[in-house]
């Protein structure tokens, strides 16, 4: 029995990077492979996976109502497919993810999907909340924020540089999204400054004789990000 894979990151991490790496190396060895992506991002009707970093590849488009699983079938019966590759996999619906792990379970054939875990609001999208939930191996693929720590949420920003925190889950325009901390995720969408003013002043002020160095260093600027700062490493300032 094959394995379904979920590798999920925030935006911009390289997971279309990965995925034709991954498919290429399935094609070095002269084995067929199926690359599906999602049409609402598609261009143009003939379907392409591309990165970042300038490597694409033809890939098969998919919509909410296609049955994946008889798609594949159809193809494999026409020429043997070893591999399955699925990017935007956030958009699959629940029903496509099981028809996806069918393959895997009983076509013997690995499947993999790569996709967003969460949207702008911080909630799992559809498909990777199926994804997360049956995939048999899941994989992170790691990209930072702006401060150096993991980016583990993404943002969408108006045009001139907002952030959004309501709307549409789906939108078509990709550059408008930026992937954060979830430090500076909560400060950018105004949730940290205010849920929790009064909390960050009384830890402020209980810490003081500890940590005196390391604001003189580093302040001025944002009180905040000492305050992330602080929390990376509690045992030190705590004593
Ligand atoms: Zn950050």
């Amino acid at each position: 029995m094959s394995k379904l894979y979920f590798s999920y990151a925030a935006m911009n991490a390289g997971k279309s990077t990965v995925l034709l790496q991954a498919s290429w190396n399935y094609q070095e060895r002269g084995m067929r492979t199926l690359l599906f992506t999602s049409a609402l991002y598609a261009k143009a009707d003939d379907g392409c996976i591309t990165s970042r970093i300038g490597i694409s590849a033809p890939a098969k488009l998919y919509s909410e109502t296609d049955d994946l699983h008889a798609w594949i079938v159809r193809e494999h019966r026409k020429k043997k497919v070893d591999c399955v590759f699925v990017d935007e996999a956030q958009f699959l619906t629940k029903s496509q993810v099981w028809q996806l792990a069918r393959i895997a379970d009983r076509l013997d054939i690995p499947v993999l999907c790569y996709g967003l875990r969460t949207d702008f609001r911080g909630e799992l999208f559809p498909g990777s909340a199926e994804l997360l939930a049956i995939a048999d191996n899941l994989r992170e693929i790691r990209t930072i924020c702006h401060c150096g720590r993991k980016a583990t949420m993404v943002v969408r920003r108006t045009a001139d540089g907002r952030a959004i925190t309501s709307g549409d889950q789906i939108s078509i325009e990709k550059s408008m999204y930026l992937s954060l901390c979830r430090v500076h995720w909560e400060e950018e969408t105004g949730r940290w400054a205010e849920s929790a003013p009064a909390k960050t002043k009384a830890s402020r002020t209980r810490k003081k004789p500890a940590t005196k160095k390391k604001p003189a260093a580093a302040s001025k600027k944002a009180p905040l990000r000492i305050a992330a700062a602080r929390m990376k490493r509690p045992p030190r300032t705590r004593r």
